[in-house]
Formats: structure tokens, sequence, C-alpha cells
């Protein structure tokens, strides 16, 4: 206990494309002590959270309560009394329909400050993302947002169905699938047209949206066919009849298609925004760690004698990252490199270095350690010192094929990669629920390791429906050495190179 209180700030977690974050929520994420969430807000945006931040969920799907409003206001308050500030995730904005109020209520009957930061709520988004803007000056001139959660046969109601059903008002409905057929019979009865159009959007604003349209008179039916479910935005107006001419989110290439990223989680970002921006849902289940060697001894040593080397050849981003980091932390800077020339495997892996205000003087055509070696063919390395930092387990053709030409090349481990098996269950019942459509392998160890979660269960059963994606012939001879045949191979072995094969997969199917 602190005699400090901390603050609960109401945060709106947006509709849950994680970009539609304000930039306040994400910079109040980045600095609670405790994050509170449920299950409207993305899990992404955990990944803004201190990795020290007490992470807790709570819930909240429909009437399946994880934790009931009463207990998730105890644990706000006790949170904050013992000094620590709560970010307090809410889908969507908090005040709209998201009991931000009474939370916020409550927060002051104890003497708990708090600050409410506004969202982007899902009863404007999802209609946006299904290409349905809310107001339009042909069609409407006003918006009504209504809870479609209200008991139908409660006796006095406070729904103004009369009201709804005579104005041209865009109506939202939020929390209203479940009583789509009170609401759709209600605004008949009391007069609005039976060939008034209406939309149901799921998940709006997320790879996993769904929408179904139709007209009061036909959405009951339709929406039973699709078998859609809550959480949705009902919208209803002529300003649905606007989605036909203006659907843009899900006519992306790669709209709906969930896509496992298996790369590790500090790597992910790169192929995780690239995909999310053609409309992938992608899924992270990171299958490697890494971490710093067991034994830092020759990487320190090597820096040392940093004098001794000519090159400094780097084959991965994690090679260049560790190298700084250890030189950083023996208390030296890049002045000591002055001296080396300096190659690098790939674009990206270069660019990294960049960052750290260096150019490659190297730079092979293609991004293995094939190449690597041609593009050493147009320099002198004979007798040269050549310092390779990289991964324990990495092949060994590279030092080879340099010691061949004459080069003293030390091999040194700059970063060991481990089996992460967090995501093991997650990703057997996602394989076992037909809930993959997709996934990424980008090293010969996401491969390997992937598999090894799999375990005794049947992979070629459970991959049978589902694509694998090869970052490259070295990836991909793995795969097959495990018996699995990749349905796309990267034509350029990056990860923009994975993307566009699969984009030139799904474009041709
Ligand atoms: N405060 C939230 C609403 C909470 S009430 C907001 O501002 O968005 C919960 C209801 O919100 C759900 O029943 C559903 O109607 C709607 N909802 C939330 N997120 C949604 C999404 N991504 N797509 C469609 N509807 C969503």
């Amino acid at each position: 206990m602190t005699d400090k209180t901390g603050t609960v700030y109401l945060i709106g977690a947006g509709p849950g494309d994680p970009g539609l974050l304000t930039i306040k929520a994400k910079e109040c994420i980045e600095t609670a002590d405790v994050v509170v969430y449920d299950y409207l807000a993305s899990p992404f945006l955990l990944n803004y959270a201190r990795s020290d931040a007490q992470i807790i969920y709570v819930g909240k799907k429909g009437g399946d309560h994880t934790l009931s409003q009463d207990k998730i206001n105890l644990l706000l308050v006790d949170k904050a009394k013992q000094g620590f500030d709560v970010a307090r995730l809410k889908g969507g904005d908090p005040f709209v329909f998201g009991r931000g109020g009474e939370e916020a209520q409550m927060l002051l009957s104890h003497g708990v400050s708090y600050e409410v930061i506004p969202g982007v709520t899902s009863a404007i988004a999802a209609p946006a993302y299904a290409g349905i803007p809310i107001t339009h000056r042909d069609h409407t001139s006003f918006v009504s947002f209504i809870t479609g959660h209200e008991d139908p046969t409660k006796k006095d109601t406070s729904m103004q169905w009369d009201v709804f059903a005579k104005s041209n008002a865009t109506l939202v409905f939020l929390m209203g699938v479940k009583n789509l057929e009170n609401i759709v019979k209600n605004l008949i009865k009391h007069g609005k047209p039976s060939d008034t159009p209406i939309a149901l959007v799921r998940w709006g604003t997320t790879a996993r949206q769904e929408t179904v349209t139709g007209t009061l008179e036909t959405i009951v039916e339709r929406v039973k066919q699709a078998k859609l479910k809550s959480p949705a935005i009902i919208v209803i107006g002529h300003v649905v009849s606007l989605r036909e001419e203006l659907a843009w989110f899900d006519k992306k290439p790669l709209f709906g298609q969930r896509i496992v990223i298996t790369r590790a989680r500090a790597q992910a970002s790169d192929l995780l925004s690239k995909l999310s921006k053609l409309g992938a849902q992608c899924i992270e289940i990171p299958t490697i760690q890494i971490v710093s060697p067991e034994d830092t001894a020759p990487l320190k040593k090597s820096i040392k004698n940093i004098k001794d080397y000519d090159w400094l050849v780097f084959t991965s981003v994690n090679g260049v990252k560790f190298f700084f980091d250890t030189l950083f932390d023996m208390g030296r800077d890049v002045r000591v490199l002055g001296h080396l020339k300096f190659a690098c495997i790939g674009p990206v892996t270069k660019e990294r270095l960049k960052n750290y205000g260096i150019i490659s003087d190297i730079l092979p055509k293609t991004y293995r350690a094939e190449s690597v070696i041609e593009a050493f063919s147009t320099v002198e390395i004979k007798d040269k010192k050549v310092l390779l930092p990289r991964a324990k387990q990495a092949r060994t053709i590279l030092p080879e094929e340099l010691t061949k030409m004459g080069a003293k090349v030390d091999d040194v481990t700059a970063y060991e990669t481990r089996l992460n098996a967090d995501g093991k269950e997650n990703l057997i019942s996602l394989l076992e629920n037909n809930e993959i459509d997709a996934i990424t392998f980008t090293s010969s160890s996401t491969v390997s390791n992937f598999m090894s979660l799999l375990e005794s269960k049947d992979a070629k059963k459970l991959l049978k429906n589902v694509v694998t994606a090869s970052i490259g012939p070295i990836t991909s001879d793995t795969a097959r050495s495990l018996d699995i045949e990749p349905d796309i191979e990267a034509k350029e072995y990056t990860i923009q190179g994975l993307v566009n094969s699969l984009l030139a997969y799904y474009e041709g199917k």
C-alpha cells in the first residue's frame, strides 16, 4: 500500500481495428500499472502495455460474465487505492452503452480520481467499414443510437417505437441481434415501411467483419440463414443502400483470411501490419523466442578485440540488435567500428544496420547465405578477418565458404532461438475447429517448432484445408523434411516477398 491513490482511466479502445485507438489512449496504456480489459477490446492493444504491468481480463460476453459489473467496479477501486494507475479498456467508446458512466459515478463515490478517454464507437465505425455512412445529405438528417437489449416484455418501456418509425433518422441499434425480430416487428407495426433497408455488421472493423443486408421484411430470415450472431450493429435507413456503391473494407484482397504468424513476437509486426492492411485477420502464435545466448563471453571477447577484424557480417536483424546491445552494454559505441567493412544478408538487416548509422558495403542480390558468398567473390577477402555474430544454431555454409575463399572467420553466437510453446493449446484448438486459413513460415525454425507444437497430433489431417506459405527454398526444404509440402513459396525471400506470393495465390483463386 502506498499513500498515493492511483487514477483510473476509462478508455475507449475503439471498435476492433487496433489502428483506431487514439494516441492519448495508447499513451495511457503504455504507462499504466494495471490494464483491465474485456472481450470487445482488441487483445492486440495489450502489446502496448508495460511488460511488468498487471493485465486483467474481466470478460463479459452476452450474459456470460467473467466478472460481474460490481466486481469490476470493486477491482478498479481496489487497484487505484493500492496506488496503481489503471487503464480500463472498454470496447468502442466508454460512454456509449459501455456502462462507463456508472463506473465513473462509482469511482467518484469512492474518492478515486478518473479520466475519460473517448473512443471510436462501433455504432459509427462498423457501418463505416461496411460502406454505410450513417448520415448523408440526400438520405437523412439525424441519427439515433438505441439499445437493442431492452427486454421486449418490459411494461414501462422507454422505447419510442412510434418516433423511431416515423422519423427519417438512421437508426443504429447496439446489442440488438437477439432482439432483431422484435425490433423489426415493432418498427413495422408503428408504420415504418417494410421495404426500409437494414444491415447487420458483425465484428465490424476487424478481419472477421460480416455484413448481412436486406429490408425490414427480409432481414430476419437472411440473418438466420447467415447464422449471424452477436456482437453486431444493426443499421436501419436509406443510407444502408449506399453500401452497394461504397463498400470498401470487405473488398480487400485478403479480407476474411485468418492467417497465422509463427515468427517471434518481437519480429512479427512487419508481417502483421502488411497482411492486416490487405484485410487479413492475423493470428499471432509465436513459435520462437529470441534470447541472449547462455554464454555471452565469446561475443564480448570479439567486441573487445574488434580492432583485429576487417569485416562484420550480419545475417539477420537479430544479429544486428544483439551485437549492438552487447557493444553498448560494454560501454562502447559505433566509433570502435570505424575501420570495418560491413555485409548484410538482406534489405531489412541492412535497414536495421543503417539505424545505427552504418551503411552496408555489400548487399547480396537474393537473401540466402549462398548469395552472400557470391557477393563476396567481387571483393578481396583472402586473409581478412571476418566476424559473424549470429544465431547459435545457424547453418554452416556461410562460414565454410568464406573460409574456402581464404577468410579467417569467427562465427560467434549473438543470440539463441528457443521454442515458444505458449500458443500450443490455442493453435491446436484453432486447427481442430477449422479456424485457420493459412500459416506463414518465415524460417526453418518456425516450421520445426510449429511441428513440435503439434506433437502427437496428426499434422497432415490438421493441415488438410490450411494453406502453408514459406518464405523461401530453405524453409520449404525443412517443411518437406517434416512432411509438409508448402502450397506457396515466396519468389523473393523477404517478408514483402512472402506477402506478395500470398496475394498472388489468393488473387489466382
Ligand atoms: N461502448 C461500445 C458499445 C458497447 S455495447 C461502443 O461504443 O462501441 C456492446 C455492443 O456494441 C455489441 O452488442 C454490439 O452491438 C456493439 N459492438 C461492439 N463492437 C462491435 C464491433 N466490432 N462490430 C459490431 N458491433 C460491435
